[in-house]
């Protein structure tokens, strides 16, 4: 409807040709990506299995390892060396520098795994949820020393919520780190007392047994994270996978790069030769050199001149990649941070007032009709009024409890319709996994996670 005409300049035939299919095929080189989250309760040792992995796996230098070791022993924290590897992607992250790839990326045999929003912190939930938003699947880290994993399965434990809260998110499979095997003498009898639970519980936090495994591990001695156990108290009735082949068999996830093109900016700059550069992660479809693209909610056409990425040119880029792209024929200041590219053939739609599905979490104050939050939508956050509630749900089953509640209470499921103060773009949940996916704040605190799950106006006016 909106769509401005092609400028007559920019003809498409001087760039080379893509076969889309050809190239994505050539680029995965036979790996599937996935993102992977790690949660569990504080303490659990995440940060520790995580960094302890990576470096078994060669992904941290020996210099800095060493380096590690040295200031973990000054501080006579030696096993704290392992989780520094995490932490210190995380403080070059909040410095704004680049982050290192090899540190949060890993491969197994069969793929390429993106570890997301590297647990170091305490304050845990509102990180863990952001990262598991845009997780494909997740380790569930829980501490198998006596009481310990009690502690964190029992309520105001986090391994329950945080298992609950991943399914609500939509990460369907789990493999569950029992992690600390070590400070249980690698006792069977301990690892089966803790699977049988935990299945019991993942069953009725609804998930499927076979996208469920476990895994008996230490990440402080490193026993069978990725090689098998030396350990004899271990070996001698662990026969099962190792964490790493546990991973490599995660059910591939199909990224939708047949979709079409969205592409949320998470930054802009000037680029070379009069172009403007956004950064942004793909988040369905596919982009090629020479395309025609909307610049939403803006509503402009730009045409793109380069992509790159990780700063290698590339002729075309997919769904799931962090890419740099050059455009031309848009005014800077009709971008922003939180704008959108995407396809001129399926444009995307700017909202002004969703129906959603939520999970409440922490709530000082009851959730009322007119409550306001904050929306954080991809990397967009921006001021929103709960202007409905329409009923609440069990929060395992979905079943609707109550139609119309006047208020609804932390630690519950309910649907809600939100209005914004400007557009957004956005996307239902049933049409794309990661853009139907958005977090509630307020007052600084994560209250809520939920999924889009209808447009009920636009900016154009009612649905
Ligand atoms: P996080 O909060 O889940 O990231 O946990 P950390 O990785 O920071 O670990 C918490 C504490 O448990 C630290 O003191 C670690 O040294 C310790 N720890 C982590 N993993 C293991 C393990 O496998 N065995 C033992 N004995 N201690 C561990």
């Amino acid at each position: 409807r909106f769509i401005p005409p092609l400028p007559k300049s920019s003809s498409r035939s001087k760039y080379e040709k893509v076969d889309v299919k050809e190239e994505y095929a050539k680029r995965q080189g036979g790996k599937d990506k996935i993102n992977l989250v790690v949660i569990g309760h504080v303490d659990a040792g995440k940060s520790t299995l995580m960094g302890h992995l990576l470096y078994q796996l060669g992904n941290v230098n020996k210099r800095l390892m060493h380096k590690y070791e040295q200031e973990s022993k000054k501080l006579g924290k030696g096993s704290f060396a392992f989780a520094w590897v995490l932490d210190e992607t995380e403080e070059e992250r909040a410095r704004g520098v680049t982050m290192d790839i090899a540190q949060t990326q890993f491969e197994t045999p069969g793929k390429i795994v993106t570890l997301l929003d590297a647990p170091g912190h305490r304050d845990f939930i509102p990180n863990m949820i952001t990262g598991t938003a845009q997780a494909d699947v997740g380790i569930l880290v829980v501490n198998a020393t006596k009481g310990e994993f009690e502690t964190g399965f029992e309520s105001g434990g986090q391994t329950r919520e945080h298992a609950l809260l991943a399914r609500s998110l939509g990460v369907s499979q789990l493999i569950i780190a029992v992690n600390k095997m070590d400070t249980v003498e690698w006792s069977k009898f301990r690892y089966d007392e803790i699977v049988k639970k935990m299945s019991t519980f993942m069953k009725q936090a609804g998930y499927k047994e076979e996208n469920i495994s476990c895994i008996p591990c230490s990440g402080l001695t490193g026993d069978n994270l990725a090689h098998s156990s030396k350990e004899p108290l271990f070996s001698s009735w662990y026969k099962g996978n190792t964490l790493v082949e546990q991973i490599d068999k995660f059910i591939p996830v199909s990224r939708p790069v047949d979709k079409p093109f969205r592409l949320y900016i998470g930054d802009i700059f000037k680029g070379m030769g009069g172009g403007i550069s956004v950064t942004g992660k793909i988040a369905s479809g596919n982009v090629k050199q020479g395309d025609r693209v909307l610049v939403m909610p803006a509503m402009e056409l730009a045409i793109v001149k380069g992509i790159t990425i990780n700063e290698e040119a590339v002729s075309c880029a997919f769904a799931g990649d962090h890419v740099t792209v050059v455009i031309t024929g848009v005014d800077i200041t009709n971008l922003n941070i939180g704008s959108i590219l995407c396809s001129t053939d399926v444009p995307m739609k700017a909202a002004t007032r969703i129906r959603a599905r939520v999970v409440l979490f922490n709530l000082e104050l009851p959730m009322t009709k007119g409550y306001t939050v904050v929306f954080h939508y991809q990397s967009l956050t921006e001021p929103a009024i709960v202007k409905r509630l329409v009923s609440q749900l069990n929060k395992s089953s979905g079943e609707v409890i109550k139609k119309r509640p006047k208020c609804l209470t932390k630690n519950t499921s309910a649907v809600v319709e939100i209005e914004f103060e400007r557009p957004i773009c956005l996307e239902l949940f049933k049409d794309n996994k990661d853009l139907g996916r958005f977090m509630l704040r307020n007052s600084g605190q994560t209250i809520a996670a939920g999924l889009i799950e209808e447009v009920l106006k636009t900016k154009a006016g009612d649905e």
